[in-house]
């Protein structure tokens, strides 16, 4: 039913973050039990011949969240949880789960998949998901890759989600740049870079992954992205009385903190104009079902 047991320490050691948490976001989640005490999970990924990798709700930021994401899997049937945790004392690690299924995902309809996805948008993620099922099963064999260029080659995983799996779930030393490490640097370095370059990103990306933990990849980069979701906020201003990096943040020691990460002005939205039809007979609506590519693909309207 979704509820794991993995023996984590005392409930007591839980952090109050994370019970704080728990109230709002259990009806929507995957959780874990901690001797008596109920977590919830967020499903960040689908993985491995039947893992899952899950991360504590309280804790975040996460790349996909939710009951649709649980009532998606469920439907492919992975339901099947049983955990274990990747360190043994520390309640806000990552939790690596093992799950049976990964072949029902593949082989799920994908009008199933999509009904179930329903309202949570970007409607690609589900059917990229599916695509890295195939993949998986095909190519490798039914076995993640734990290879950043590998997982690079897996529909829908780009340089960040790469790096987050290969470095949080496998221990490879490579970087999980997203928009908020982007912006932390920014700060920190007062790097003039455009935010939104390619190329800035690819620089990031090598020169952290030249000088970032050794040992602890997978953390260092959690701890990264959490200090942008967290503490170095996007808007508004950061919190940068509580950030580790004060003292050597470039950025606030020049009290310039809000001028950085550097930003194209936004384009104006465009309007469209369309006519819409509903052609009605006894009660009933004509539907059909939109073409597989561009806008709301696959869709009905
Ligand atoms: Fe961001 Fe402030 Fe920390 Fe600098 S000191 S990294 S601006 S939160």
């Amino acid at each position: 039913n979704g509820h794991v047991g993995v023996g984590l320490g005392k409930a007591a050691e839980v952090p109050e973050a994370i019970r704080k948490g728990i109230e709002d976001a259990k009806k929507n989640m995957i959780t874990v039990s901690l001797k008596g005490t109920t977590i919830p999970h967020e499903v960040i990924g689908v993985f491995g011949a039947g893992k899952v990798l899950l991360k504590p709700a309280a804790q975040g930021t996460g790349i996909i969240a939710g009951g649709k994401v649980r009532a998606v899997l469920e439907a492919a049937g992975i339901s099947n949880i049983r955990a274990k945790c990747l360190r043994s004392n520390n309640p806000t690690n990552v939790v690596k789960a093992t799950m049976a299924g990964l072949a029902q995902l593949r082989s799920a309809e994908e009008e199933k998949l999509l009904k179930l996805w329903e309202g949570l948008g970007y409607y690609s993620r589900v059917r990229n998901m599916q695509q890295a099922a195939i993949q998986v099963m095909e190519q490798y064999g039914g076995v993640i890759p734990g290879e950043y260029e590998e997982l690079l080659k897996l529909k829908g995983i780009g340089s960040y989600t790469a790096g987050a799996i290969a470095s949080i779930a496998f221990g490879q030393k490579v970087p999980a740049v997203d928009g908020n490490v982007l912006r932390v640097l920014a700060r920190y370095c007062m790097d003039d870079a455009l935010i939104t370059d390619v190329r800035h990103k690819q620089r990031v990306e090598q020169e952290l992954g030249d000088t970032m933990s050794q040992k602890r990849p997978g953390d260092f980069n959690q701890a990264m992205m959490e200090l942008g979701a967290m503490v170095c906020v996007p808007n508004g201003k950061p919190h940068c009385e509580e950030c580790p990096l004060q003292k050597l943040c470039q950025a606030h020691q020049n009290h310039c903190e809000t001028d950085y990460p550097k930003k194209k002005s936004k384009k104006e939205r465009s309007i469209e104009k369309r006519t819409v039809l509903i052609i009605q007979d006894a009660g009933k609506a004509a539907l059909r079902k939109r073409p597989a590519k561009g806008l709301l693909a696959g869709m009905y309207e």
